[in-house]
């Protein structure tokens, strides 16, 4: 019987500085969105090179007043992948417009700009692309597609903190940059997101759009004289962070490039034990690009019966694994509600039934790596 060395597929790191962090917001009387969420934004904005940045309950609330500020509503179209979570799609459909599915560049997983431009209508209003496993899009592509339509982007960058573009931080190349502090990501608060942009006026409609349409935040509200005074300005959401929350991205912030230089680690490593297996595809590196390592995804060449049996061949070694992401094109809801069928996205469709994410976290030791990379080893032998 072989040992058994039981590796998460994913697992948070909370230390005691995050815990002291949140407790201090805790014994401070002011738990909603106030003086923490004002510095992660601040702070967040510098990390990512952003001229703003807001803080939100979700990327997906994010995503949703994106598309609402750059002027995305019923009837209009906006193009995006089909290999991602169902957040971005719904996020579109929450506008009332419809989500223009398209396919992939089958190595990367990203959409393919070549795609995106023959989706293209007179209807359509904006890109979202998506930086499938943090492996960021070819950005010059797409903003050149964008520019030349006059279309808007807002980067779906959920999974893709800390990760670089042709030397450019992935939160300052486009008008409106999306990211998230779900618990699975890289850095994360539990549950969030933050919007970066380079726009003033994109920033007011957001801050408005995500608090009741509110000209002003409640912490302005309580900071400053007269400060009980406000106005309506149209209908919002209602979006904000808590400032529980803010404490601890702060800290999670703060330690993004190690939290990030750990998970590079763990993918040498892996990609290292794993080299030379011919039945499986290894993700890589670009010269173009760095990479965030949130997902490390491996492809099996035989594909779907090979790939399910390898995943409960890990399980029962202890090795937890993750399948992302079933393209929105084969959801009920996608086909029912904007007509989509098996078949429309061969390329997703071959990656989906291929894809298969191993253990990847910030907390992943060398011998968490090795075995894993063993057992894979030990599956194909
Ligand atoms: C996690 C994720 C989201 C949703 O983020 P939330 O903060 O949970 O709303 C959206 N898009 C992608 C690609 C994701 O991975």
């Amino acid at each position: 019987m072989t040992v058994q060395r039981s590796v998460a597929f994913c697992r948070p790191q909370v230390d005691d500085d995050d815990v002291a962090a949140v407790r201090a917001v805790l014994e401070s009387g002011w738990l909603t969105t106030g003086a923490q969420t004002a510095s992660l934004e601040t702070e967040f904005a510098e990390a990512v090179g952003a001229r703003h940045a807001v803080a939100l309950s979700s990327c997906t609330a994010g995503l949703h007043v994106a598309l609402l500020a750059a002027g995305v509503g019923p009837g209009d179209q906006v193009i995006t992948t089909t290999y991602t979570f169902v957040a971005t799609g719904h996020a579109i459909h929450w506008t009332g417009a419809r989500p223009v599915l398209v396919d992939v560049d089958e190595e990367t997983l990203n959409l393919s700009p070549e795609a995106v431009e023959a989706a293209i209508t007179p209807r359509t209003k904006a890109i979202v692309p998506v930086h499938m496993t943090g492996l960021p899009c070819d950005m010059d592509a797409i903003s050149s597609i964008a520019a030349r339509h006059g279309l808007a982007v807002v980067e779906d960058a959920a999974q893709a903190i800390g990760s670089t573009y042709r030397g450019i931080r992935i939160g300052s190349l486009s008008d409106t940059t999306v990211f998230s502090l779900y618990a699975t990501k890289n850095v994360t608060s539990g549950e969030g997101g933050v919007l970066t942009t380079q726009s003033d006026e994109v920033a007011a409609a957001v801050r408005r759009l995500a608090f009741f349409g509110v000209s002003k935040e409640v912490w302005e509200r309580h900071s400053k004289p007269h400060g009980w005074q406000y106005d309506v300005l149209s209908n919002g959401f209602k979006y904000n962070i808590p400032d529980i929350l803010s404490a601890l991205a702060r800290r999670q912030l703060a330690k993004m490039q190690a939290l990030n230089a750990a998970r590079a680690e763990a993918a040498r490593r892996l990609l290292d034990g794993l080299a030379g297996i011919d039945r499986i595809a290894l993700p890589r590196e670009y010269d173009e690009v760095t990479r965030n390592w949130h997902l490390f995804p491996l492809r099996v060449l035989e594909g779907e019966q090979v790939r399910n049996a390898l995943i409960d061949f890990l399980r029962e070694r202890g090795i937890g694994t993750g399948v992302h992401y079933t393209p929105l094109h084969l959801f009920t809801f996608y086909q029912r509600e904007f007509g989509y069928a098996p078949g429309d996205f061969p390329r997703a469709e071959r990656a989906f039934a291929s894809e298969l994410s191993l253990p990847m976290h910030s907390g992943m030791t060398a011998d968490d790596a090795d075995w894993v990379a063993e057992s894979v080893r030990d599956f194909f032998r």
